[in-house]
């Protein structure tokens, strides 16, 4: 594995390899990896002949200044974790990503997946993402691209984004890997305090009981006593709503649709954790 700092160095490789007809995977991630980064990575190596990861912690997606300065950074450790499953880490400064005078804005409007859930939650966010996410394409021009259900509005932007936009890079999305009790990995679980860890499986929880009551219950009461079961101590949730996973739009009548999960935000003390399961149609992920 090559650990890469510049634009120009990627790309003279990238290029190189790209003339012998090899197929090139690609791997967004802000580092801190774990065991649900590592799937994704591993998709990536055995779908094609050389495996990009990028570790980048991109300021345009934080909408909070506490949550990008306290973001773990831990890169010694993660090119440990990736190097038999990785041919080239993209580890850029801010300035590669964003020189000045290079305008990285896209003119994509994502309103229509943003409206609900993260985005108005996060405002920013999914500009941020759009943002950094065509810059990488440009860059690196994979023939895929891995990203993980775990961030449900996230991979459905970048959908839209690659559909919209003629990219032909085809996304693949990798199922939320979890802890024993269920709580989705994630880079923030490492900022929970003891106490407040063991009891973030509470989310996990209430999405499962979600699942069970699909067919029993209103999508509204579902919804609400959801809620109801996260407000424990020092837990705050944010939202819980039951979409389409097509259209984000929340479900009131589950027949009619073919696609649907359940998608929340709590705060679990000072840290934002968000998680989804997909209630219905698994098979359009
Ligand atoms: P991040 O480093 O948080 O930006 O995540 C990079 C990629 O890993 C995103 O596509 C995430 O959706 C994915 N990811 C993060 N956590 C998980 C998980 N627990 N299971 C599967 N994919 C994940």
């Amino acid at each position: 594995m090559k650990t890469i700092k510049r634009v120009s160095t990627l790309q003279k490789y990238l290029k190189k390899e790209r003339q012998k007809g090899r197929t090139i995977g690609f791997t967004p991630t802000m580092g801190a990896l774990h065991e649900g980064h590592l799937e994704l990575i591993r998709m990536g190596k055995n779908e094609n002949d050389i495996n990009v990861v990028s570790i980048f912690v991109n300021p345009t997606q934080f909408n909070q200044k506490e949550d990008l300065v306290k973001y773990p950074r831990k890169l010694e450790e993660d090119q440990k974790l990736i190097r038999s499953d990785c041919d080239y880490l993209f580890a850029p400064a801010v300035t590669q990503i964003y020189p000045k005078g290079l305008d990285t804005s896209v003119d994509l409007d994502v309103s229509h997946l943003s409206f609900s859930m993260e985005g108005p939650n996060r405002p920013g966010h999914f500009d941020g993402v759009v943002q950094v996410i065509y810059r990488f394409l440009n860059i690196i021009e994979p023939d895929r691209i891995y990203m993980g259900q775990k961030d449900f509005q996230q991979f459905s932007i970048v959908h839209y984004m690659l559909k919209e936009m003629n990219i032909p890079t085809k996304l693949r999305v990798c199922p939320t890997v979890r802890e024993a009790d269920g709580l989705a990995m994630s880079s923030r679980n490492l900022r929970l305090e003891p106490q407040i860890r063991k009891n973030a499986n509470i989310i996990f929880t209430a999405l499962s009981f979600a699942k069970d009551q699909l067919c029993t219950m209103k999508c509204t009461d579902i919804e609400e006593k959801a809620i109801k079961m996260m407000q424990i101590k020092d837990f705050r949730p944010e939202y819980f709503e039951i979409v389409d996973g097509f259209n984000m739009k929340r479900v009131t009548d589950p027949e009619q649709h073919d696609f649907i999960a359940a998608c929340t935000a709590c705060w679990a003390g000072r840290v934002r954790l968000i998680d989804n399961m997909i209630l219905k149609g698994a098979e359009h992920i």
